[in-house]
């Protein structure tokens, strides 16, 4: 059920049984399921270990007998792992002031792999894990002075992630050696050869026979030679490819820098879009502001956020707009166009062939590609007089529909108009304007003539030729006033019309009574009748 081994001095012995539990399990054998024979094979031979451990005996002391007063206590810790697991070892060194040295084992700990798979030099990152905790434990628990401590692995892998200062890995590299780091500096960390790391047992488990051959008790030959040569030759810190190096990280930064014009696609207001870019300034400006103030040594915690204003959307517009002719104008990109406002100077930079050629096209002082135009002698302002040029985009709809809302739904000459004097010039704007208008809702609902229902289906009376009144419709209409004699009368008309023909017959009623109706109708009968 368990071994009672705290302090793991029989740690390599005790791996392969737990590997024999681990493969158990994978297998998801029920509770009371008989041993499939492989593992029943080295269950038998791994118990038989366990019997011998009886002819083992450990000093209680650390101290041996005779070594008179100890001047210096250290520890030499010790990691490995492989494919099976991953070990650690603690080992006391003790030096005495006739200046000999003595070294007892003091904590062993194996562990199996994880069933899910891990690369080696991640598990040896992890073994070097349970070496710094095992140290603080040490540390807390022993009643002595402790001196120096040293770290060794056999891993260059993980003494280059240790050593590292300045490139940064991915989170289970990072979380790790940040561990490591906050537990033991790096100066602490050593390289040892793989025959000579006493943590290669604990990491692959061994024989009752093996673990009396081994040093796993003493440690092994060079900690107990009296002063550890340093190591001056640099370490090799090679980091290979597989382990969790971020490449990206000043890609990322540099993205950054270039906003795309597709970014802006999902937004639907021109206001929106100057909001966005608004956040965006007022964040950058923050944050240089505070690098100033770290580098003047002031406090950064004053520096405040501003508030989003008028200025700031300006800017932010100024901003968009420059992004806009940088993205579509080669000409802007080329710096074919010069800033400067001597015209002669200007046609001679604008190729003849270009679509900006006519608008005689130059750059203002705020890097704004703008119409020259002649009209530089009126009192309109600036923008009405130099519109920023602009082409069909998404984000110049935005702005046609600022301006189209402004104008009340207006038609096209004011829609025009309204951009002019906002100071925007679009490319082959009529027609893009007209499009526009002709997809806004609003103005769709208000333009759109009054629709006319569909009339039904002629009765069949009226479609089959038959003789004249076989089928006739009636109505009354009037009233006329006449005269008889003196007297001033109402009379109404009765109208009789044939379904076929059209023709009409029309009697004189002399009220709209029934028995008027009544008597026009039989007059019509005999009239036909006749
Ligand atoms: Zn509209």
């Amino acid at each position: 059920m368990s071994v009672y081994d705290p302090l793991g001095l029989l740690a390599p012995l005790l791996l392969p049984g737990k590997i024999i539990l681990q493969d158990l399990c994978i297998t998801s054998a029920a509770w009371d399921d008989p041993l499939p024979d492989i593992l029943q094979d080295r269950w038998n031979r791994w118990k038989t270990y366990i019997l011998q451990l009886e002819r083992v005996s450990i000093d209680r002391c650390y101290k041996p007998k005779d070594f008179g007063e100890v001047k210096n206590v250290e520890l030499r810790h010790f990691c490995d792992a492989s494919n099976l697991g991953y070990g650690h070892c603690t080992y006391l060194r003790m030096t005495n002031g006739r200046g000999e040295v003595h070294c007892t084992l003091v904590l062993g700990k194996s562990r199996v792999s994880p069933i899910k798979t891990v690369t080696v030099p991640r598990l040896e990152l992890t073994a070097a894990v349970l070496s710094v905790k095992m140290s603080a434990f040490l540390q807390a628990e022993l009643d002595l002075k402790i001196g120096r401590e040293v770290f060794w692995t056999d891993s260059r892998v993980v003494l280059g992630y240790i050593k590292n200062e300045t490139r940064r890995y991915h989170v289970f590299v990072a979380n790790r050696v940040r561990q490591i780091r906050d537990e033991s500096s790096p100066n602490q960390w050593r390289h040892v050869s793989t025959q000579d790391n006493p943590a290669d047992a604990p990491s692959r488990g061994l024989t009752f026979d093996q673990l009396e051959a081994s040093k796993w008790f003493m440690g092994p030959d060079f900690i107990w030679e009296r002063e550890i040569l340093e190591e001056t030759e640099e370490e090799a810190t090679v980091i290979p490819k597989d382990l969790g190096l971020k490449s990206n990280t000043h890609a990322s930064v540099k993205e950054v820098d270039e906003l795309e014009l597709g970014r802006f696609d999902h937004l639907s207001s021109w206001y929106r879009a100057k909001r966005a870019v608004a956040y965006c300034l007022r964040l950058k400006s923050y944050l240089q502001r505070c690098c100033h103030a770290r580098r003047d040594g002031k406090d950064v915690k004053k520096v405040v956020m501003e508030p989003l204003t008028t200025e700031l959307l300006l800017h932010a517009e100024k901003e968009i707009i420059r992004l806009i002719q940088r993205r579509t104008f080669d000409e802007v990109k080329s710096s074919g166009i010069s800033k400067s406002h001597n015209e002669r100077e200007r046609r001679r930079h604008c190729k003849e062939t270009s679509r900006l050629c006519r608008l005689d096209p130059f750059i203002d002082d705020d890097g704004i590609l703008r119409v020259g135009g002649h009209l530089r002698r009126s009192d309109l302002s600036f923008e009405s007089k130099n519109p920023a040029i602009l082409p069909q985009i998404h984000l110049t709809k935005l702005i046609v529909s600022q301006c189209h809302t402004e104008v009340a739904h207006g038609g096209r000459g004011m829609t025009t108009n309204r951009l002019r004097a906002k100071g925007y010039w679009i490319l082959g704007s009529s027609n893009f304007i007209s499009k526009f208008i002709s997809q806004c809702v609003v103005c769709r609902r208000l333009r759109q003539p009054p629709q006319i229902q569909k009339m039904a289906d002629l009765p069949e009376d009226r479609l089959s030729p038959a003789p004249l009144f076989t089928y006739a419709g009636v109505d009354c209409f009037g009233l006329w006033l006449i005269k008889e004699g003196r007297k001033e009368l109402k009379r109404y008309g009765m109208i009789f019309t044939c379904m076929a023909s059209r023709g009409i017959h029309i009697e004189v009623l002399h009220s709209l009574s029934t028995d008027s109706f009544t008597n026009g109708l039989r007059r019509f009968f005999l009239s036909k009748a006749l």
